[in-house]
């Protein structure tokens, strides 16, 4: 069993990772588009690499879902902490 990301600072567990300045592979991107009714028009929701074959990025910073602080240190540790990161699974 491994151990999930702990936020320092509020302890939550999900945390996002923004890569910038990114090349991008044979990328499968999702656009979101949200009705609002009151505004009588769709809102962009953003666009969501779900797939790609390699990514290549300029710089990574990742921030927490919960309290947004900025938890890059604390991400890198947790990714050096995993012995097996890398198979498969949601990796960005
Ligand atoms: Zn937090």
């Amino acid at each position: 069993m491994t151990q999930p990301f702990k936020c320092p600072k509020c302890g939550a567990n999900d945390y996002v990772v923004v890569l910038t300045g990114c090349n991008i592979k044979g990328a499968t991107v999702e656009e979101r588009y949200m009705w609002d009714d009151e505004a009588r028009e769709y809102i962009f929701g953003g666009s969501m690499v779900t797939e790609s074959d390699t990514v290549e990025s300029d710089a990574a910073h990742a921030v927490c879902s919960d309290c947004e602080a900025d938890v890059t240190e604390a991400v890198t540790a947790y990714e050096k902490s995993q012995p097996g990161s890398g198979n498969g699974e949601a990796q960005a």
